[in-house]
């Protein structure tokens, strides 16, 4: 099986790079599996809400439950934590459906004429974890946004100060940093949010290529096919709903999500609202964090 995970802090435009992604006819989309398991809301597919879901049905979140607490108790083994508690546990559920990818496995496994699963979980264990498993064959793209958008997108958002956002986000990438450089470098792509929205179908090229996929036009009208996600950015997912026909009503039911918006209009546009959001202290209170990573990102 074919795997491609997407790395970056949150709020860094995975939703929206899955979605481009997903509406390749090879690529299915799977978006944010050990999140949604942890916030106690009924666990469906956002696209769909009280709809039957194609992908996500009742025995397939039924698994995502189970594979979740697999995932959950190798990283506290990992961790070093009640190792023989968790060993005790792992051996009485030893089970193919708790290993790694049974997730994906199971959705690939009914859909033939799909090659590749693109993961946007964003969780750098789980990639791990999933990454690992026989007969897998990953890549890794690593989502680069300017992290003042990612930092504004958050106070935005949830209201906090930079100081905190802007450590955890910070830290998260210097992670992802981290772990990449681990990776064979055929294995890896460094992909720009601004480059994908600014110059849509050159980057879409680079990505097929590095996937090995042949480019395929519907990738640049994304949010007319749906896109079956059980957690993540809602505004992509609202586009594609929109496009549909359907209302948002259901929405609440499964997101704790604040922003209900509708995008005036679809497509690829540059969200780089925190150059009038932020002000000049608090971008200089940015810098200090993280005015380092972000030039060696690329950002001035
Ligand atoms: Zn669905």
């Amino acid at each position: 099986m074919k795997l491609a995970f997407v790395l970056c802090p949150g709020h860094s435009g995975s939703t929206l790079l899955g979605n481009v992604l997903g509406a390749h006819p090879k690529v299915q989309h799977i978006e944010e599996i050990p999140a949604p398991v942890r916030t106690g809301l009924p666990l469906g597919c956002l696209y769909c809400g009280d709809s039957t879901c194609p992908i996500w049905s009742e025995s397939i979140l039924e698994l995502v439950r189970l594979n979740c607490g697999a995932f959950k108790r190798w990283c506290l083994s990992n961790k070093g934590w009640g190792i023989e508690r968790v060993r005790a546990l792992a051996m009485r559920k030893r089970d193919e459906t708790l290993a790694p990818c049974a997730v994906h496995a199971r959705i690939m496994a009914g859909r033939p004429n799909l090659t590749l699963a693109v993961d946007t979980s964003k969780d750098l264990e789980w990639a791990e974890w999933n990454a690992r498993a026989p007969g897998v064959e990953s890549k890794f793209i690593w989502l680069q946004r300017d992290l003042r958008a990612v930092v504004g997108s958050y106070i935005r958002k949830y209201g906090t100060s930079m100081n905190v956002q802007a450590e955890k986000i910070v830290s998260t990438a210097a992670r992802t940093r981290e772990y990449v450089a681990n990776k064979p470098s055929q294995d890896v792509m460094v992909l720009h949010y601004e480059d994908l929205v600014l110059a849509p179908k050159t980057h879409c090229e680079r990505l097929c290529a590095f996937l090995g996929l042949e480019f395929d036009v519907r990738m640049l009208a994304y949010y007319l096919y749906p896109s079956h996600l059980l957690g993540g950015n809602l505004g992509p997912i609202i586009e594609s709903r929109t496009a549909s026909g359907k209302s948002h009503e259901d929405l609440q039911k499964y997101t704790n999500a604040r922003e209900y918006h509708t995008h005036g209009v679809p497509g690829f546009q540059l969200d780089e609202r925190w150059k009038t959001e932020l002000a000049t202290a608090t971008l200089s209170e940015f810098d200090k964090i993280g005015g380092e990573m972000n030039r060696t990102m690329g950002y001035r």
